[in-house]
């Protein structure tokens, strides 16, 4: 294969609930043209649309369980193989097993695209029920909000849009996150030592400032594309 000169980026965010993955990958895309690319949000267009895929998943996403490798593989393939992500993108949410991690080694290498790095946002998990429970983001734009961190400026108007009209994910309450945070640290975690060994794993301290940790993020864009 020829060699080329700019590389794309892509980049893996891995973390627990709530480590800010979703933040960040929004802050990313628009500071650098990448795709982001939500195995979650891609899951609840599936639920919401009713497709077969949604369905089967819609109960399991309930209960803050791991979709089946076989659905999520399936969703992530459709959206990767576009061309708009041929620049590069931002896997939020994906992988979150080990099954899932060698299927993305084995997809990248078909597009002829590697993973620059996968950055572990690291956090409390006590700080993390907390977070996710109070969050909400405007339901035209999608800008994320929190009861407690982040209000809009105006009350029920979106800083970002104007939009008035919100909305909370059906999972973000106590007992769903805990399920959550537990099938992150059974499935997910392992992820780390995973890439560890591959020499592309990157660390950030996800409780800093938001500001600061896309700061991070971006020089590590910066590093592997460069
Ligand atoms: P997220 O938006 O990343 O927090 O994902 C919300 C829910 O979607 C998770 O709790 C899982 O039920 C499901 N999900 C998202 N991504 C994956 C994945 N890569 N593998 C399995 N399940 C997933």
């Amino acid at each position: 294969m020829p060699e080329t000169t700019t590389r794309p980026a892509v980049l893996i965010l891995l973390g627990p609930p709530g480590a800010g993955k979703g933040t960040q990958a929004r802050m990313l895309e628009e500071a650098f043209g990448l795709i982001q690319l939500s195995t979650g949000d891609l899951l609840r267009a599936a639920v919401a649309a009713r497709t077969p895929a949604g369905l089967a998943a819609k109960s399991v996403m309930e209960a803050g369980g791991l979709v089946s490798d076989e659905i999520v593989l399936a969703i992530l393939k459709d959206r990767l193989t576009q061309p708009d992500t041929a620049r590069g993108v931002i896997l939020d949410g994906f992988p979150r097993t080990p099954g899932q991690a060698r299927a993305l080694d084995e997809l990248l290498t078909g597009q002829g695209m590697a993973i620059g790095a996968a950055v572990s946002m690291e956090v409390d998990d006590a700080a993390m029920v907390a977070r996710v429970s109070g969050r909400f983001t405007c339901g035209d734009c999608g800008e994320g909000y929190h009861d407690q961190f982040k209000q809009p400026r105006e009350e029920g108007v979106c800083d970002k849009c104007g939009g008035t009209a919100f909305k909370r994910r059906a999972d973000d309450n106590a007992e769903t996150v805990e399920a959550r945070l537990k099938a992150y640290h059974d499935q997910t975690a392992p992820l780390v030592a995973y890439y560890a060994a591959r020499g592309v794993l990157q660390t950030v301290d996800g409780m800093g400032a938001i500001p600061a940790i896309a700061g991070e993020l971006g020089a590590i864009v910066k590093q592997v594309t460069g």
